[in-house]
């Protein structure tokens, strides 16, 4: 099972180039897309599930049916592709268990028999069960994202495309969404799109780095880490001093913590008095791909 993406390219019609020749290997698993707003992740997840097209480039899937050209082939794409999109609208006034039946039928499970059997397991699968008799309208955001993931499991999936889904949701919520998705990425490829970096690190076993449309790094979550080892110092400066080291020093990220500016600086060395070594994250990762990126491009 693998998705190939090869020299993707889209410019909208407002002449913004929001894929930039995309290229990525996908296996098997967890895939992170991770990316700051408007990096071009829906862009690239739409393309994939056949909702848009590209201007060039191949994307191809080899599944349980041989290979698919998913730019050509958009009917054998949708018979296995399971599209959770940023935004699940649903109709406010039906319960889970009546649309997920209809749903049902729109993808062609006509036997009445069945199609109960697919709802009944999905809705125990997405723990909504309980909730099944109620209203949509009435659903958390998270109860609302597991239902997207029942509906888009309907169709018994290889690839899952799930963008951005934990803006919203509560820790408990989040975590019951994560656990879901972990069991997904199991015997599937599940595609998460994110700009949540803790997304990434507590799921995905490979990611990619994405910014204004061009895919910066591809790389496995640990081992990029790993890269980072004894290089990363930190520093807790006054708000004043920021500019200061930005230009001094490589520093990948300022954040506030305790009302103060903590800084992040690459370095081999300690690069003066006052820094202290940490243990690298993701978050250093992420910055420091984007950061860089940034300085070579000036
Ligand atoms: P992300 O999902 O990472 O936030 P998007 O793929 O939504 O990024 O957007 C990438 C860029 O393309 C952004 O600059 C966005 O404003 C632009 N964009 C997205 N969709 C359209 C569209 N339909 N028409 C024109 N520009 C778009």
């Amino acid at each position: 099972m693998q998705l190939t993406i090869k020299n993707l390219n889209k410019t909208y019609a407002n002449g913004v180039q929001a894929l930039n020749n995309v290229s990525l290997t996908i296996n098997k698993g967890m895939f992170g897309l991770l990316g700051p707003n408007g990096a071009g992740k829906s862009s690239l997840m739409r393309t994939i599930a056949t909702l848009q097209e590209a201007d060039n480039g191949t994307i191809s899937f080899q599944g349980s049916e041989g290979e698919i050209n998913v730019l050509e082939q958009k009917d054998k794409v949708r018979s296995i592709v399971g599209y959770l999109p940023q935004e699940f609208g649903v109709y406010p006034k039906v319960s889970a268990e009546v649309l997920l039946d209809h749903l049902a039928v729109l993808k062609g499970i006509t036997n009445k028999k069945e199609r109960k059997e697919v709802v009944q397991t999905l809705l125990h699968k997405t723990n909504l069960y309980d909730k099944r008799k109620k209203n949509l309208g009435g659903f958390s955001g998270g109860m609302k994202q597991r239902f997207g993931i029942a509906q888009a499991l309907l169709a018994n999936p290889e690839l899952i495309i799930v963008d951005e889904p934990t803006a919203g949701l509560d820790p408990a919520e989040r975590n019951r969404f994560h656990n879901l998705l972990s069991e997904l990425g199991e015997n599937t490829i599940v595609i998460l799109s994110t700009h949540i970096v803790d997304d990434v690190k507590e799921l995905c076993t490979d990611m990619a780095i994405i910014n204004k449309g061009e895919v910066l790094l591809q790389v496995h979550p640990l081992k990029a880490i790993e890269s980072l080892k004894n290089n990363v110092w930190r520093k807790r400066i006054e708000r004043s001093e920021v500019e200061n080291y930005q230009k001094r020093m490589n520093v990948i990220s300022d954040r506030m913590s305790a009302g103060k500016p903590v800084i992040h600086v690459f370095s081999e060395t300690q690069p003066e008095e006052g820094f202290e070594i940490v243990e690298a994250d993701l978050e250093d990762v992420y910055f420091n791909t984007i950061t860089n990126h940034q300085l070579a491009a000036q």
